[in-house]
């Protein structure tokens, strides 16, 4: 007889939430453990150290905090930009949207805004 699930819903509210846990071959740059890559449920990535648990008395996380978001990725593509004839990457967004943007566009920190040229394709 299949005994019904007591699993609360007490862990739905913290950001350790996750949908998805996979291993690593990267080790955690803190304490030497294996990372693991979790997904949240609103799609986003972060790696994040194995030995960190959520503990549901003290309502606290322990063990190693180590936690890395995940970024957009680039890749170059062998295509051209049809604005200025630079070469396109491919972009992917940390919850997975794929775009071609031109390789001469960057992020300037210090003016928190874009700089060079500015095609985007969002596939
Ligand atoms: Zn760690
Ligand atoms: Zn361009």
């Amino acid at each position: 007889m299949m005994k019904g699930s007591t699993k609360s819903e007490e862990q739905s509210d913290t950001m350790i939430a996750m949908e998805e846990n996979t291993t690593l071959d990267e080790k955690c740059p803190k304490c030497g453990n294996p990372l693991v890559m979790a997904t949240t449920r609103t799609g986003r990535r972060l790696k994040r150290c194995s030995t960190n648990v959520w503990d549901k008395e003290t309502r606290t996380s322990s063990g190693c905090d180590y936690i890395e978001w995940m970024k957009g990725t680039t890749e170059e593509l062998e295509e051209d930009c049809p604005k200025c004839g630079s070469k396109l990457v491919m972009y992917t967004s940390a919850a997975g949207k794929k775009m071609k943007k031109c390789s001469t566009n960057v992020w300037n920190k210090e003016t928190r805004s874009a700089e060079g040229c500015d095609y985007v394709q969002w596939l």
